[in-house]
């Protein structure tokens, strides 16, 4: 009956689809996205506390069983139902957001919901645990990473409740999580990829200082090329005595990271 490979795994326990949704908040005049509403399990509770949903559900299947569950009810014009993948979804306003999520989205749905403008107040998600333990991990946590840097650099990331497997139709492999994102409004005044990349570098060995991340050989040279080209666009002359080494260890140097390790630091830090 479900699909694994659309990451069907259907709440059968009511107490928990209860507690996703009080843990929303929902006030009477919100508007709600819901990805993956599946049979909807959690859409018919939340119709009871919000305005309006909008529902994103990639399986035609699927969707039609939902309409079919609000179809003569009073509920039916409070839910739209788009169908599709939410990642390729242009989506509308909203301001809480609740999924169950299809664990093969995690990562590209939350940047997705923290991409868009105007900003949502709260989102209620499930994940799989480690995914969500790597959302709320902080500075000298094993699982500390780049995922954890760049959320925490747009929202604050709360762990709501653990889920055993046993409360899904079928089992999923692994436990789940459920987690509230708040967006930091207004955002930090970074630019994503710029941040990203300065994280990718700094995550390699996210145990070795920055200055050894930095010395090696691949990471000058994307530097220098990088510089170069922006030289470039922004008409810029380099230095003849420009040397990308001495550049990089001078601005570790001034300040003050280069014997920090990625590990132990905070998104303060890499702001800085
Ligand atoms: N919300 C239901 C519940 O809690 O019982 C079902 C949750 S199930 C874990 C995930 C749902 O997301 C499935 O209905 C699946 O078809 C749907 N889905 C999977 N990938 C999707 C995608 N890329 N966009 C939208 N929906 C997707």
């Amino acid at each position: 009956l479900f699909n694994k490979s659309m990451g069907q795994h259907i709440l059968k326990n009511p107490l928990i689809s209860q507690n996703i949704v009080e843990k929303a908040g929902l006030k009477s005049t919100d508007v709600v996205l819901e990805v993956g509403p599946g049979t909807g399990n959690l859409t018919v509770r939340i119709l009871e506390k919000a305005k309006k949903v909008v529902a994103v559900e990639m399986d035609p299947r699927l969707a039609a069983e939902l309409t079919k569950r609000v179809q003569g009810k009073p509920e039916q014009k409070r839910l739209n139902i788009m169908i599709g993948d939410v990642i390729k979804t242009d989506l509308p306003y909203f301001d809480v957001c609740i999924s169950n999520t299809p664990y093969q989205i995690s990562s590209p749905l939350v940047f997705k919901l923290l991409e868009h403008r105007p900003l949502f107040r709260c989102a209620i998600l499930m994940f799989q645990r480690e995914f969500a333990m790597r959302l709320i991990a902080k500075p000298g946590d094993s699982l500390y990473c780049r995922l954890s840097v760049n959320v925490q650099l747009y929202a604050k990331v709360n762990h709501i409740m653990k889920v055993g497997k046993n409360n899904f139709k079928p089992p999923p492999q692994v436990e789940s999580s459920v987690v509230r994102i708040e967006p930091r409004n207004p955002p930090p005044p970074v630019d994503f990829k710029e941040f990203d990349g300065l994280l990718r570098i700094a995550f390699v060995r996210k145990n070795k200082t920055l200055a050894a991340n930095f010395k090696t050989t691949s990471v000058l040279d994307m530097i220098e090329n990088n510089y170069k080209t922006f030289c470039s666009i922004n008409e810029m002359m380099i230095d003849a005595d420009f040397d990308v080494k001495q550049k990089v260890l001078g601005v570790l140097t001034t300040t003050g990271f280069l014997e920090s390790r990625a590990a132990k630091m905070e998104v303060e830090d890499f702001l800085r």
